[in-house]
């Protein structure tokens, strides 16, 4: 049995993907299963979905936590979660990046495909949704289904989504990644760990705060200045820019934010990049259209 992780965000159609593989593998004739796991966020935070293939039934239905493939859809993925925990020994990766495999650092050395999906799919496409993108590459990565049995399952779960012409042009795409991936192996030495400092001491907790610190399954650890490990500002390259000479200190985005990273010091409002997911409600909310959203350049410009 074969059994892919897909990393993508939400909206950016990684559950598409996974349906158009399963797809894939039925018009090949096997068997497959997939379904996604979200978080309670939607739009933009990080997904994964969940793809078996065998030449038998499947009753497997757990998550799958050791991986024979990883697909990484959005490259900034590859910095922010370890996309290569459990992945077995022998497994490989195919990752959407812009970097050459050996660039291209990881939680342990990974044999990987590689392919620039957003450049491809915006040239094609005219959008940065690179999920078919990404499924040409992986068929080149594997031959666990031929490109024929992907097209047709492209066709069928696009086709019914979004329309024939686009299901099309998502074959076309798919085609291009095939003969455009390029293979290596990745470097190991990156350590996630940094990422998920525990947490704030006592005295960096607001005033009348207890809270203690709670394990969930696996170990993972939340509690106080867990934000300190959701930085919900990698799940947008767009960021709220505030007009300074249009706003009149109504308050309104900051209480309406629901990451809070709207801050008011003594002079105007500012918004903490860190944190803005682009959601837009301040945008919405505010009388005097003094919100609008800009595009930055790159995750470097808010984690430092
Ligand atoms: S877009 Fe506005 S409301 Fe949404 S997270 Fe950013 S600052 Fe907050
Ligand atoms: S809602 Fe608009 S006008 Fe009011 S404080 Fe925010 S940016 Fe300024």
């Amino acid at each position: 049995m074969l059994e892919i992780r897909f990393h993508g965000r939400g909206g950016t159609g990684s559950v598409l993907a996974s349906r158009a593989l399963a797809k894939a593998a039925f018009y090949a004739g096997k068997h497959a299963v997939t379904f996604p796991s979200f978080g309670a966020e939607r739009r933009g935070a990080p997904v994964v979905a969940f793809v078996r293939i065998n030449e038998e039934p499947i009753y497997q239905r757990t998550r799958i936590y050791e991986p024979d493939m990883i697909v990484v859809l959005d490259e900034s993925l590859l910095e922010l979660i370890d996309v290569a925990k459990g992945l077995k020994s022998d497994g490989i990766g195919v990752l959407n990046s812009t970097k050459k495999p050996g660039q291209i650092k990881l939680s342990k050395p990974v044999k990987a495909w590689v392919i620039d999906a957003n450049k491809i799919a915006c040239e094609t496409l005219g959008h940065s949704i690179t999920n078919s993108v990404m499924l040409g590459a992986l068929i080149r990565a594997t031959d666990i289904v031929s490109l024929e049995n992907l097209e047709q399952g492209i066709l069928s779960v696009f086709k019914s989504k979004l329309g024939e012409n686009v299901a099309r042009k998502n074959v076309e795409v798919a085609e291009i990644a095939y003969e455009s991936t390029m293979y290596g192996t990745t470097e190991g030495s990156r350590n996630y760990s940094d990422l998920q400092p525990w947490l704030p001491d006592i005295n960096e907790l607001p005033i009348g705060t207890i809270i203690p610190k709670t394990q969930v399954n696996g170990g993972q650890q939340i509690g106080p200045g867990s934000a300190k490990t959701r930085i919900t500002g990698s799940w947008s390259n767009f960021k709220a820019e505030i007009n300074q000479e249009k706003c009149i200190q109504c308050l309104q985005c900051m209480f309406h934010c629901p990451e809070g990273t709207i801050q008011q010091n003594s002079e105007e409002l500012v918004v903490n990049r860190r944190y803005c997911k682009a959601c837009r409600i301040c945008g919405y909310i505010c009388p005097e259209k003094a919100i609008s959203m800009i595009k930055i350049n790159g995750l470097s410009e808010i984690i430092k």
